[in-house]
């Protein structure tokens, strides 16, 4: 299998073209037409998942964040994204990215998020399409209602999360949800607009609880907490189209955040 028809599952499933304009994503480092040993599913490369790669024999790095996202134009090894990349040359490895096309696309990372809690009717929380397909954000609705200490409680186990940001309990159930993966501060207006009882997302700050008004109850979960089950649309999308090609799941956690 070639490394042109490995990521081609990728992109078939989220598109380049629904990328945000800011972003770096296909494939990055790497010769489509080389033979493809085995992938490592990542959401960030790191040195240490570079020599993961390295150690289980994989000569492609499928990852949601990019490297170069800023791009680069001395390769000296002074940082690690530098020195990464000399690493991955030497080695002959790939790396592809699908990060703002996977936010984007229909059962993206957010799409993925709402099946881990069992959603239903769920689509878009900001179109991108007329037929309100793609887009970022999920709206959907938990089976039954459930008071709000219960399902953060869910919310945290669900997530891996080893602690949450909330706003003010409203005291009233929850049952629809609105979410974004990773960074989703900009739609919480869009969450309120739908009225949704709860919006998760990651990396609120400080004056973005203000705007929770009363009317919604906001949740950061962190930004890797939740996109981590992201790599589990890689592995869908590779193997049901290549069954027998060997993919695995990075096991170095990336999180650069850590918690006392
Ligand atoms: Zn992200």
């Amino acid at each position: 299998m070639k490394i042109r028809e490995i990521i081609a599952t990728i992109s078939d499933f989220a598109p380049e073209y629904l990328k945000e304009t800011y972003d770096n994503v296909g494939l990055l480092v790497g010769n489509p037409d080389s033979e493809a040993t085995a992938a490592l599913l990542t959401i960030d490369v790191t040195e240490a998942v570079v020599d993961e790669a390295i150690s289980l024999g994989c000569n492609l790095i499928i990852t949601h964040h990019p490297i170069m996202f800023r791009g680069i134009k001395q390769l000296h090894g002074r940082n690690e994204e530098e020195r990464l990349l000399i690493k991955v040359i030497k080695h002959d490895i790939a790396i592809y990215a699908a990060h703002t096309n996977l936010d984007n696309a229909y059962l993206g990372v957010s799409f993925k998020m709402a099946e881990k809690l069992n959603l239903q009717n769920i689509k878009p929380l900001k179109s991108i399409d007329c037929e309100q397909k793609n887009g970022i954000g999920v709206v959907g609705f938990l089976e039954q209602k459930i008071d709000e200490i219960s399902f953060l409680t869910q919310l945290k186990k669900c997530f891996q999360c080893n602690q949450i940001r909330h706003t003010k309990l409203l005291e009233k159930p929850i049952q629809k949800i609105a979410l974004c993966g990773g960074s989703g501060a900009e739609f919480i207006d869009l969450a309120k607009q739908e009225n949704a009882d709860i919006y998760i997302t990651g990396d609120l700050k400080y004056h973005d609880f203000f705007k929770a008004e009363n009317s919604i109850l906001l949740v950061d979960i962190g930004h890797f907490e939740s996109e981590q089950y992201t790599k589990e649309i890689f592995f869908e999308q590779i193997s049901k189209n290549f069954p027998t090609f060997a993919s695995h799941y990075s096991k170095v956690n990336t999180n650069p955040i850590k918690f006392l």
